[in-house]
């Protein structure tokens, strides 16, 4: 154990062994070329052994790291956008041994059209913004420094389904839609959802539910959350229909490996405060730590809890990270252990040059400090959606999942991520 940069690291592991899943299909397609051109030779100098496994299908990185042997890694590094990562999370998250798995530390080399998680931890390191190319190289000098810190997981609970681990965001509303409408513009990599944004903009619309809360303790900068007078647009006059932003991510072997030392750094003690007490709560796995801040999705929410009275909204976000897409900082004051999820609604009635200005603002992540009467930003460790419309798009670290009445609760630092 020792000091640097202030922080506590623990060495782990030496020589490093990497298990490396890159997804070829993520971004423009050039995730493979990326690497090879772009990152090989800087583990190679680093000193670190990687198992590189170029993903087949869907889901192949989430079952094999369900089956794994995890004894093998030391760290098991994505190269795509934040949807690998997030079939890795889930598949550490549904094995038997769940509570060391997820302490396996992760990493992220940024290949996809969404790259939000590696755009928060390069902005978590104090650079300047950058994207594209200039992004992966961040991120695998970060990668090769091996800083391991703790990361903020959500548990997100659906009605009949497994409850899922998401370590970005929660959308539903013009986010999600942009999410998976902009699919079609992946060849233009991540201006696909500036592309998306625009074009649902055009087709801006509104979406019925009740959204509910648990405010952080904190959160007393959050803004008056009783609701204005109403701003209720249940039809939208052409002006007023919100039309969305998009940014998010989606979804989408074998390999050679190479071979030479490696150290890692660990920040956080390592000690597993993630004991599975049985609680009666919502959970719906048996697997993950207990929600203990949710009640079944058939009660009625906590009276701890806060009720926004709209039930007309043209976006709402839930974000545990910083960015929202490489380019779109949605939540500038997240950091990657707050235990915090920084929730954004638009409420119905916002203009549509309003909403376009939003989204430009969240380029700098200026955008909060705006004050438009249809934002509302507050800082929550639990919320529960339930949409009125039985059809819809629900979209969990930018996949698409089950649409219907959805519940949320962060667990701080549940996992273990290499940034800084
Ligand atoms: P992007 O940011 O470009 O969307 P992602 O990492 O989010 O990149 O991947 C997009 C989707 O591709 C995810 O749903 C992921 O599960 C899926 N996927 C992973 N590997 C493959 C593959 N080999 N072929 C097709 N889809 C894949
Ligand atoms: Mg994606």
């Amino acid at each position: 154990i020792g000091a640097r940069s202030g922080v506590l690291y623990r060495e782990v592991g030496w020589p490093c062994r990497m298990l490396l899943l890159l997804n070829p299909r993520s971004g423009k397609g050039h995730a493979l070329s990326l690497f090879t051109s772009h990152v090989q030779h800087m583990l190679n100098e680093a000193g670190i052994r990687f198992t590189l496994i170029v993903t087949k299908q869907q889901n192949h990185a989430r079952d094999l790291v369900r089956e794994a042997d995890l004894s093998q890694w030391d760290v098991l590094v994505i190269m795509s956008g934040d949807g690998l990562l997030f079939e890795v999370v889930n598949g550490l998250m549904e094995r038997e041994d769940w509570e060391d798995a997820i302490q396996t530390p992760l990493g992220i080399l940024p290949g996809g059209s969404g790259n939000a998680l590696a755009a928060s931890i390069h902005r978590y390191s104090g650079f300047q913004p950058v994207s594209g190319e200039q992004l992966l190289v961040s991120c695998s000098f970060m990668l090769c420094k091996g800083v391991v810190s703790r990361m903020d997981l959500t548990s997100v609970c659906m009605g009949s389904s497994r409850r899922l681990f998401s370590f970005l965001s929660l959308a539903w509303g013009f986010v999600a839609d942009v999410d998976i409408e902009s699919e079609k513009y992946r060849h233009m990599g991540a201006a696909r959802f500036t592309m998306g944004t625009l074009v649902r903009l055009a087709s801006l619309r509104v979406y019925q539910g009740r959204l509910a809360y648990l405010p952080a303790q904190e959160s007393s900068l959050s803004p008056s959350v009783t609701a204005p007078p109403s701003a209720t647009h249940t039809d939208m006059s052409p002006e007023l229909q919100p039309s969305t932003l998009g940014f998010s991510s989606m979804r989408h072997s074998v390999g050679n490996s190479q071979s030479l030392g490696h150290t890692l750094h660990d920040s956080c003690n390592s000690n597993n405060s993630y004991k599975a007490e049985r609680r009666d709560t919502c959970s719906v796995s048996s697997h993950g730590p207990p929600d203990s801040l949710l009640v079944p999705l058939d009660q009625p929410v906590p009276s701890t809890w806060t009720v926004v009275q709209e039930e007309s909204f043209v976006l709402v976000l839930a974000m545990y990270q910083s960015h929202l897409a490489e380019d779109l900082v949605g939540a500038p004051s997240s950091a990657l252990e707050d235990g915090i999820i920084h929730l954004i609604y638009v409420k119905a009635g916002i203009s549509r040059s309003a909403l376009l200005r939003l989204f430009l603002a969240m380029e700098k992540g200026t955008h909060l400090a705006t004050s438009c009467p249809h934002v509302v930003y507050v800082k929550v460790r639990a919320l529960r959606l339930e949409p009125y419309s039985p059809k819809g798009t629900i979209t969990v670290d930018g996949e698409l999942v089950d649409y219907g009445p959805v519940q949320a609760q962060i667990h701080s630092g549940l996992a273990r991520l290499i940034a800084s």
